[in-house]
């Protein structure tokens, strides 16, 4: 029929290599095009995905020297009665060459063990929120945090098998695993279809766990969070995620860390910074202040005569302690001189001297200003001095 003998994309080609590349050559060109036609890297999309399909197709053929040598003498013809694996899905790719960049260890590391076969599927990662406060980061804390996760069924100790019964030997591959087909002079070994390369059946799935092994439970996980932990860090808890199936590692638990601001101190790097607000007089004459310190104590700290706003005085080692290694970061105080608004008469009168004896310019006493107004709104002199 025309229309339906579409000629067949020739495998050297699909791999990019030349006829008589070697297998080495033919292994890292695959390889190259495993991780970019990833469908983890590329979700939905078609065309990354026959690409992905098609070099799996074309490395299969080259990468067996029988298949290989029939495939240069006759083309795709000569494959006719080979049997070749026809990947159906994703998985039947990671089960045939998962493991040929040397122990699956590039794709795992890549993509986060999709090499493993169906019957050792690693348990998934799992994620949640740690909020602390500023003490709690200064000092480093043990949180327990709860969770839903899929754990081994208590009901059939992970067997997926009804309580009583136990998982049975594969009738299909006879425990094995994989079946043998023959094909002529070849023998080829597949994934059993029933029991998943499993090697074993639940005939009577546990009703808890419907077979599957797993089941959600509520779980308490103790976390150590170290002291001067950053805020939006993501703390990694290995093997507290889900349980494996059938044996497989769990996967890990990632926390991310969220700390709640502070009501008077913020977080500069390991230093903590907090505004002190100190008289005008303080600030010309000095004094000593007591400084709260995350701790909750008072630290007290010495101000020298004329110091500015804006200032910054440093309390050594009243910061956070440095996440690594040793050392603390310091406590900075960052002075605001406030400027009086009420003053009473007497101290009206020593700051008109004070700025006398500085030869400044100041504004007249406000009395003053208010006593035209004296027989129109204010009765008494004591009215005038309330007033202003
Ligand atoms: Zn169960
Ligand atoms: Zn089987």
């Amino acid at each position: 029929m025309p229309g339906i003998n579409m000629k067949k994309e020739d495998y050297y080609n699909i791999l990019g290599v030349n006829r008589n590349a070697s297998q080495d050559d033919i292994k890292r060109s695959y390889r190259k095009m495993a991780l970019k036609y990833h469908p983890d890297k590329n979700p939905g999309d078609k065309k990354a995905e026959e690409m992905f399909k098609a070099a799996a197709e074309a490395y299969e053929v080259l990468s067996d020297p029988e298949k290989r040598r029939r495939y240069d003498q006759f083309g795709h013809e000569g494959l006719r009665g080979v049997e070749t694996r026809g990947f159906g899905s994703f998985d039947d790719i990671f089960e045939a060459f998962g493991d040929i960049f040397g122990g699956g260890s590039i794709f795992e590391d890549f993509f986060g063990g999709r090499t493993q076969t169906r019957s050792a599927r690693r348990g998934a990662s799992l994620r949640c929120d740690i909020v602390l406060d500023f003490k709690e980061v200064a000092t480093g804390i043990e949180k327990t945090i709860e969770i839903t996760k899929r754990d081994i069924c208590e009901e059939c100790r992970g067997s997926g098998a009804r309580k009583g019964t136990s998982p049975v030997s594969c009738p299909y591959c006879k425990g094995k695993g994989e079946v043998h087909q023959r094909q002529g002079f070849f023998t080829l070994r597949t994934t059993c279809p029933k029991c998943y390369g499993k090697g074993k059946i639940i005939e009577t799935p546990c009703h808890r766990c419907s077979g599957n092994g797993l089941y959600p439970k509520r779980t308490k996980i103790k976390v150590q969070v170290p002291a001067g932990i950053e805020d939006g860090t993501r703390l990694r808890v290995a093997g507290q995620g889900e349980s494996g199936e059938n044996g497989a590692p769990p996967g890990d638990l990632y926390c991310d860390i969220n700390i709640k601001p502070h009501p008077i101190f913020k977080r500069e790097g390991y230093d903590i910074i907090c505004e002190f607000p100190v008289t005008f007089t303080q600030a010309a004459l000095g004094c000593v202040i007591e400084v709260p310190t995350i701790m909750g104590k008072l630290k007290k700290v010495r101000i020298p005569g004329g110091i500015q706003s804006g200032d910054v005085l440093s309390v050594k080692g009243e910061g956070f302690p440095h996440v690594r290694g040793y050392g603390r970061g310091n406590l900075l105080v960052h002075i605001i001189v406030e400027t009086p608004t009420k003053l009473t008469r007497r101290q009206e009168e020593l700051l008109r001297e004070f700025a006398e004896s500085e030869h400044k310019n100041v504004t007249p006493k406000r009395k003053k200003f208010f006593s035209k107004g004296k027989e129109t709104f204010l009765t008494s002199l004591e009215d005038i001095c309330r007033y202003v």
